[in-house]
């Protein structure tokens, strides 16, 4: 590959990136490239610093130090909101739903970029207002629908009366509806069953396949999803990238195995 369709190729870019807590280094001069339309899997034991990740990229922290492009654009300065504009989603470790709301709502909140035309606008111009409401609400059924009828079927009631693992497809519909170039999951099997988890993998590969342009990042402890999801993945230790290539050799590799003595091996 020449130079310019490296470059092509690259989503998601990081130089450096450095994120100090205090005295702690939670990310250590992180250089990390994502390639369009792959599924990097990253992984490492508790506290290496995957959540700081996301949370640098997504502008809720800004960097100590280090660079990160998306898509050709600087990132430095941006905060959360100008960034989920320049198409990156994500979920969270904890849930961030709004449990009282209905899924509509909450899907809302998560298109606010492309629905809202400012107090003015929503006022003087109440029919587009009320088309993009509509095609909203459509929209929203489409995406669900491939998560579960039920919850397409069901968009004006409150998330509280569905489980876990509706309440993970609703949270992560919230980040693919306004249409993300990147999507981010943080541990989205956290405190699901293996049944519910592979349903759950199935729908994400599902969206995965079908919107051809969506590159994604997943978190996951569960090295079962890691090896059936990820097209490669990339391992944190202390902050720093200790691995870079596919599962099988990641398995194999001496550092991943030595991070992880005294918790769980990681299995082949
Ligand atoms: P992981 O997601 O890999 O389990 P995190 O990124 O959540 O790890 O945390 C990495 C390290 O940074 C941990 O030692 C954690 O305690 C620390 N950390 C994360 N966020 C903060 C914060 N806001 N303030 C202080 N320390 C933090
Ligand atoms: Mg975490």
């Amino acid at each position: 590959m020449n130079r310019s369709s490296e470059a092509s190729a690259r989503l998601l870019s990081c130089q450096g990136l450095t994120m100090h807590f205090g005295g702690l280094a939670a990310l250590d001069s992180l250089n990390l490239d994502v390639l369009k339309g792959e599924v990097l899997g990253l992984v490492g034991p508790n506290g290496s610093g995957k959540t700081t990740f996301f949370n640098v990229i997504t502008g809720i922290y800004s960097p100590t130090e280090g660079a990160v492009r998306f898509n050709g654009q600087e990132l430095q300065g941006l905060g959360p909101q100008k960034i989920n504009r320049c198409g990156i989603a994500r979920t969270f470790q904890r849930s961030r739903l709004c449990l009282e709301l209905t899924i509509f709502d909450n899907l809302m909140i998560g298109d606010h970029n492309r629905l809202d035309h400012g107090l003015i606008g929503n006022i003087f111009l109440r029919r587009k207002f009320q088309r993009d409401l509509e095609s909203h609400v459509e929209r929203s059924r489409q995406l669900l629908k491939t998560f579960s009828g039920r919850l397409a079927d069901n968009l004006f009631a409150r998330v509280s009366s569905f489980p876990m693992i509706d309440r993970r497809r609703i949270e992560i519909c919230r980040a693919l509806i306004g249409g993300p170039r990147l999507l981010l999951l943080d541990e989205p099997s956290a405190g699901m069953t293996h049944e519910e988890t592979r349903q759950l993998m199935d729908d994400i590969l599902e969206v995965a396949g079908r919107e051809q342009n969506i590159t994604i990042i997943i978190i996951e402890h569960e090295m079962n999803v890691i090896k059936r999801i990820t097209d490669r993945c990339v391992v944190l230790n202390f902050g720093r990238k200790i691995f870079e290539g596919t599962y099988d050799e990641m398995t194999r590799h001496a550092d991943v195995q030595a991070a992880y003595l005294g918790g769980k091996e990681v299995a082949a």
